[in-house]
């Protein structure tokens, strides 16, 4: 490698660690000796020049290469017109792989717009912060789904458009192949998933939706290809006596036209195949010529289309500006596209985790509430419109409390609030939200702006508290409601209690319920949010049409098409074979002060990354089956004691919920069990000083995160009184009902039966919110599983979301806690590199060039002999290598770790 800078082994560069820590240098290797230890001279990183100077002249101990903090570097060959280090676009490939070789090529891959890098089977993807030219464009998109129609060699560079791609003619060849062996979709694990992660302000989101675009586009590519060709009529025909005739069994194979029925013949064409026909193949060409009959119709509102608008919905509802990120969302997502075993996408559906409803109520300087309040009062909404929801066009989110405390209104990356509204209702529209729907949205997202301003009085002298009735919010959240202020009163400022079987009421202190109302509008916000995404859902999800009798009929010929019966649902045109998963869920989470919601979130990433290396495992695993080669792999779930610690049923998840379940529970009685129970758990600390500030520290795979308890009582419970929703329940706007029975079927009612100081005793807790999550987990690492899942990790190069500026250390530690320094280890326990025998033999036949000439090596015609001659003559010529390095003193190219 050396040789190819133009370096001698003696003074080739190396890179170096310097005192901060993930900071690594290139240096060369002057002197490497037992004695006087390692000599080191840094080198300009970008030029490969040494750098003059005493303070770039490096003294280490011997011991500085067998202690790693001197690592061995690769030299990568430069573009020949710009000059640019050509680092190649897979990091699998690298001879020397570990973190600082991954970091040194990621800076100078970003430095040259190159964003996306593949290492082995995770595609990072750098935020640019900025648009590349033609990156994502629809030529783009065309030279990818080109290329793997072509049979062509060239490789593309990585590409979100890559790993879509590759997914999907992963799942439509897994189609193919179980249409071949006649069995079921599920046999051949046909269902895909895309895997997103990285922290807040990576791109997770902005990647999910390329990844959705350009499967939607090829989606809507095979619909266009069906609609010319013409679409064979997939009907599965039923002869009265029950047989089948064509139909399903034959999929693919056997073409019924529907307009054959007429006549009672069937025209039966054979298709050799109806692999993804795209592009102007000839083999496309030819299926074109079998035009037949369209089925399918040309939809202006293509369910494609309807499942790429339900983003900006979700954004409006679940978005919010916070100091990572303009645009950040607040929930977790995985969205299961559904496609036909044709390859046309015929539905979707959507599940959401974990919606941060605290920002309801209050926001960190710097940060916004949810996107759709500013939206709503950005100007977008005409006048009138305006008020109808008793808002009047002076009106800014700064006159509402829920939006004025962070005293921040608009948004860094200069997105017009307008423009994001505009987009919402269009997508409202295109997903065929009804206005009355649309209204009943609009009119509980103004209520809650309104009801931020109300204001709760005492009555006078009685220590009872009632609605401010001179707040001129409070008509319009009534009107909007379709509340009373009475039925206000009465289900917020009582609560009732049994006493001997006697229901009595009992008021609430002011401050009692100033804080049940607030409880109630996050529940609020959070029932709107899971109903937009139940509607969301009902609109795009795959549904089973109603059967139909037999089509193309005409008065007379009835009696005889009456022979056959047509089932619609079986039609493999018009029914979802497998899946493509995408998530995007929020990356692994460390600050300053970490709560309950940070431990949900690495709980989560615990999971998943448990998924990822027991599947990057697996699959090395699989490889060395394949290769014969014998080879025991130690068990890399490391986190497995991590991920016990949090859910198993003596874990902190159990524990917790079973002290929310006894009344009274504080959070220093939740940490004393903790302490007690969980400290002998490896990944479980708590030294004196933090047992005495309830805190605690957990081990994670990215490293420990220190918890602080506070406020993991209540938050778990996420309680609200019960007669809290009783006013929503009397509303006679449907809708507004609908609300609360989410909140109640959600969220924990108390009540006040076993407690009569105020409201605090509860029923049996329904869900906990740690134990909801817990389950929704599982549930999606099942689906997981049963997907051929890969990766995209994306990461994010500075703090400041600038273009152009690549942050070492930032980028090294999200590297570290999305797990792929720990996937490269896992790749790395095995053979750390693989190559097919001809490869092997083309790549280091160089080396021993004379001697390959010399002894004939390539004289047998089996290519595994080659291969084991070319070793055995490698091996001798390392040795005399060596052997000569060792009277030089020099010790080829290393990485040199500083100041550890
Ligand atoms: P969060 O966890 O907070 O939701 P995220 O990982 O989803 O964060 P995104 O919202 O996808 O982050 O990205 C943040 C911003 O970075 C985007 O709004 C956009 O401005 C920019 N960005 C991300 N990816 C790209 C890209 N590929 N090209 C250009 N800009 C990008
Ligand atoms: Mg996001």
């Amino acid at each position: 490698t050396a040789s190819s800078t133009g370096s001698s082994s003696v003074d080739a560069p190396v890179i170096v660690r310097a005192a901060a820590p993930w900071r690594w240098k290139l240096g060369v290797m002057l002197e490497n000796s037992a004695t006087e230890g390692l000599t080191i001279r840094l080198v300009d990183g970008a030029t490969g020049h040494e750098l003059a100077g005493d303070a770039h002249l490096l003294q280490l101990p011997a011991d500085a290469l067998r202690t790693r903090r001197v690592l061995p570097a690769n030299s990568y060959p430069r573009d020949k017109q710009h000059g640019q280090l050509l680092c190649p676009a897979d990091l699998i490939s690298l001879t020397h792989l570990h973190e600082a070789s991954v970091v040194e090529c990621l800076v100078h891959r970003y430095h040259q717009e190159k964003i996306y890098t593949n290492t082995g089977p995770v595609l990072l993807a750098l935020n640019p912060f900025q648009t590349i030219h033609g990156l994502y464009d629809d030529a783009t998109m065309r030279q990818y789904w080109h290329h793997a129609e072509s049979n062509t060699d060239e490789e593309l560079p990585p590409h979100v458009y890559a790993v879509a791609d590759a997914t999907f003619r992963g799942m439509m060849r897994k189609l193919e192949m179980a249409t071949a062996a006649n069995q079921s979709q599920e046999q051949f694990d046909c269902n895909q998933s895309i895997l997103v992660s990285g922290e807040s302000g990576a791109g997770k989101t902005v990647t999910m939706k390329f990844a959705m675009k350009y499967l939607a586009a090829l989606s809507q590519r095979l619909a266009d290809f069906y609609a010319k060709a013409g679409t064979p009529s997939y009907l599965t025909l039923t002869k009265k006596d029950g047989k089948k005739k064509g139909g399903s069994g034959a999929i693919g194979r056997t073409i019924t036209d529907p307009l054959a029925l007429r006549g009672h013949t069937f025209a039966v064409k054979t298709q050799p195949s109806l692999y993804v026909p795209m592009g102007t193949s000839s083999a496309s060409k030819r299926r074109g010529s079998l035009a037949t009959a369209s089925t399918l119709s040309n939809q202006t509102d293509s369910i494609e289309n309807k499942v790429l608008q339900s983003n900006p919905i979700l954004e409006s509802f679940g978005n919010a500006r916070t100091i990572r990120n303009d645009n950040s969302s607040r929930f977790g997502k995985f969205i299961q596209m559904q496609f036909t075993r044709y390859g046309k996408l015929i539905g979707a559906e959507i599940e959401t985790y974990l919606l941060e409803k605290v920002r309801i109520l209050t926001q960190t300087p710097g940060e916004r509430n949810y996107h759709i309040f500013y939206e709503f009062l950005s100007g977008g909404m005409d006048f009138r419109e305006l008020k109808t929801y008793h808002f009047t066009s002076k009106q800014t989110p700064a006159d509402f409390k829920i939006c004025a405390s962070s005293n921040t209104f608009d948004r860094r990356d200069g997105v017009p609030d307008s423009d994001t509204y505009r987009e919402l209702r269009r997508a409202m529209h295109i997903m065929h939200f009804s206005a009355e729907t649309q209204k009943d949205i609009f009119n509980v997202t103004a209520a809650i702006l309104h009801s931020s301003n109300l204001t709760w009085m005492e009555v006078d002298g009685t220590g009872e508290s009632a609605v401010d009735q001179s707040n001129p919010h409070l008509e319009a959240v009534c009107q909007l409601l379709e509340v009373t202020p009475e039925d206000m009163t009465q289900s917020l400022c009582y609560y009732s209690i049994t006493v001997r079987d006697n229901v009595v009421r009992k008021s609430l202190s002011k401050e009692k319920t100033e804080h049940g109302f607030e409880a109630l509008l996050k529940a609020l916000y959070g029932a709107l949010f899971t109903s937009l995404v139940r509607r969301i859902n009902q609109s795009i999800s795959y549904k089973k049409k109603p059967t139909k009798s037999a089509e193309p009929t005409e008065e007379g010929e009835e009696e005889e098409e009456d022979e056959f019966v047509i089932e619609e649902e079986d039609d493999p045109m018009h029914v979802p074979a497998c899946f493509i998963g995408i998530l995007d869920i929020f990356g692994f989470e460390s600050f300053t002060v970490n709560s309950f919601e940070q431990l949900c979130i690495n709980y989560c990433n615990e999971t998943l990354q448990m998924q990822f290396s027991s599947f990057i495992l697996k699959n090395e695993q699989k490889e060395y089956e394949k290769e014969g080669i014998k080879w025991d792999f130690i068990d890399f779930a490391e986190n497995q004691d991590v991920l016990d610690l949090i859910e198993r049923k003596s874990g902190i998840i159990g524990i917790l919920d079973d002290m929310c379940r006894a009344p009274g529970t504080t959070d220093r009685v939740f940490c004393d069990t903790l302490y007690k129970n969980c400290t002998t758990s490896s990944v479980f600390t708590a030294n004196k000083k933090q047992t005495a500030m309830l805190m605690f520290t957990i081990h994670h795979y990215a490293g420990p995160v220190e918890y602080t308890a506070d406020g993991f009582v209540e938050k778990n419970r996420d309680e609200l009184p019960k007669e809290s929703t009783e006013f929503l329940r009397k509303s006679p706007n449907e809708f507004v009902r609908e609300l609360a029975e989410i909140i109640e079927g959600s969220v924990n009612v108390s009540d006040g039966t076993s407690n009569n100081g105020g409201g605090k005793g509860r029923k049996q807790l329904a869900r906990t919110v740690g134990g909801q999550f817990r389950d929704q987990l599982k549930d999606l690492r099942v689906k997981i599983e049963k997907t051929t899942p890969c990766y995209i990790r994306c990461l994010k190069p500075n703090d400041l979301l600038v273009p152009n500026r690549f942050e070492i250390p930032i980028v090294a530690e999200q590297l570290r806690c999305g797990g792929v320094l720990e996937a490269v280890r896992v790749a790395r326990a095995g053979f750390t590199q693989h190559y097919p025998h001809v490869e092997f033999v083309r790549r280091y036949r160089p080396l021993v060039w004379r001697e390959w000439q010399k002894k004939a090596i390539a004289s047998s015609s089996d290519v595994g002999d080659v291969c084991r001659k070319l070793i055995d003559a490698l091996f001798e010529k390392l040795q005399h290598l060596e052997a000569s390095e060792k009277k030089d003193g020099g010790d080829g190219p290393r990485f040199v770790k500083l100041g550890m």
